[in-house]
């Protein structure tokens, strides 16, 4: 479900300035397959340019964040992950033991949310959706 979103193209649309720090750090959220804490992004970009601090990685997530180019979650554990905002909506199920994130969409959960929120004298503009689940397999 991960297709490649390219930050650095979405940057130019959004007319935001791009350094060469920026950049590495845009490819290396755009080349994740996972939901990285700024830590793990740290690192990632680290192995590209050693002269990147985690304060510019924390800079550029926020400015990135508030470009509404990347997503920000709490998969409860307190620490902030991110991915770049997917253009078709997904949610997420948290494997509780191994912090595994499963994306899924279920149509019939999307039309609910609706109705819901219709009942309640809304139209639904956005949602967030995490479940949080141990693997039946894993428990005896
Ligand atoms: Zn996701």
């Amino acid at each position: 479900m991960h297709q490649q979103i390219d930050l650095e193209a979405l940057c130019a649309e959004r007319g935001l300035r791009i350094t060469e720090q920026r950049r590495v750090i845009a490819r290396v959220l755009s080349e994740s397959e996972d939901h990285p804490d700024v830590e793990q992004l740290h690192r990632r970009a680290n192995a590209i340019d050693s002269k990147i601090s985690i304060a510019t990685v924390y800079r550029t997530v926020r400015l990135f964040e508030e470009a509404g180019i990347l997503d920000r979650h709490d998969f409860g554990d307190g620490r902030a992950r991110y991915e770049p905002a997917p253009e078709a909506h997904h949610d997420h199920l948290i494997d509780v033991e191994t912090g595994k994130v499963v994306e899924f969409v279920d149509p019939e959960l999307e039309a609910l949310q609706r109705q819901i929120a219709e009942k309640l004298g809304y139209r639904l503009v956005d949602h967030r959706m995490e479940l949080y689940g141990v693997r039946i397999d894993r428990e005896d």
